[in-house]
């Protein structure tokens, strides 16, 4: 079976004409069937082509993990309930504390402010009430919360040395902080932390009945007295803490600022205001007023 074209039927004029080329050969059907096929298109195209064309090709599956990773760890915070009488120990279990120890047991547990829960260990505080005198500084830093001893870093050293200078020693003086929580980074506790924290110092001061207290720094002064001058204008001069009819207090630089600056001057600061609060000790005047 050939294929006929439009211009078959004129195929004699034309040839008469001697135009016969414009007429194609009749290509039999089985022929065009037979066709080889045509050439895939893509083969010819140059590399920069090729890959273009690739969009339309199906992206292979994304390799399968031999293993899944594990899925990360969910930690659960439980939030203390402010009934749970070892997360928030109530004012009576504190005011009926009856011996330092009993007071610290009472406490260990505590999440009553935020830095409980970042601590590693409670700072209570230590030392002894012999010889009446009790030095308060602001909060544990990262020494103090490894081990839960107050003022047992580089400051601690210098306060050391600078009881040594009055002739007592660490284990004759009683050594506490305003919190008992190492505050994030060493910063300054909070007003509300350190509120939260004061009836525990305030028992723990009752229960040591100090002859003298010395403050370390600005911290304890404004939290435990409400005091806010600086504390350069300040230091060397006697206050009173209304407890027990009224304590003596002595206010200092912090040792951690004294190694800052470590000057002349703001050693014999520190060493009068030590000799003055030995100086009461030993014979104690008059309340200031
Ligand atoms: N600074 C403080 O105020 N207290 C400590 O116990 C240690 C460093």
């Amino acid at each position: 079976m050939t294929m006929i074209g439009p211009l078959h039927p004129w195929r004699d004029t034309l040839h008469d004409l001697g135009v016969m080329g414009l007429i194609p050969p009749p290509v039999p059907r089985e022929a065009i069937q037979e066709q080889p096929p045509r050439p895939i298109l893509h083969q010819s195209v140059p590399e920069v082509h090729k890959e273009k064309t690739s969009i339309n090709t199906p992206l292979p599956p994304p390799p399968v993990p031999k293993s899944l990773p594990p899925p990360p760890a969910i930690q659960l915070v439980a939030t203390p309930s402010p009934t749970d009488p070892v997360a928030f120990p109530p004012p009576e279990r504190v005011a009926g504390a009856t011996s330092l120890a009993d007071l610290e047991a009472g406490i260990q547990g505590c999440l009553a402010c935020p830095l409980g829960a970042g601590r590693i260990r409670l700072v209570f505080g230590e030392g002894s009430g012999d010889s009446g005198l009790l030095f308060i500084g602001e909060g544990p830093g990262r020494d103090e919360d490894l081990k839960g001893r107050p003022f047992v870093g580089k400051a601690g050293e210098l306060l050391d040395k600078m009881l040594g200078v009055i002739g007592l020693e660490r284990s004759r003086v009683y050594i506490a902080n305003i919190v008992k929580c190492r505050p994030p980074d060493n910063r300054t506790p909070t007003g509300p932390e350190a509120q939260r924290c004061l009836p525990y110092l305030k028992r723990q001061i009752e229960l040591l009945r100090p002859k003298v207290i010395v403050t370390l720094g600005a911290t304890p002064l404004r939290e435990l007295l409400g005091v806010q001058t600086g504390i350069t204008r300040i230091r060397g001069e006697w206050q009173r803490l209304d407890l027990l009819g009224g304590i003596p207090v002595m206010p200092t630089f912090h040792p951690a600022y004294v190694l800052r600056q470590y000057t002349q001057d703001v050693r014999r600061a520190v060493w009068s205001d030590l000799v003055a609060a030995k100086k009461w000790l030993d014979e104690p005047g008059n309340l200031p007023q």
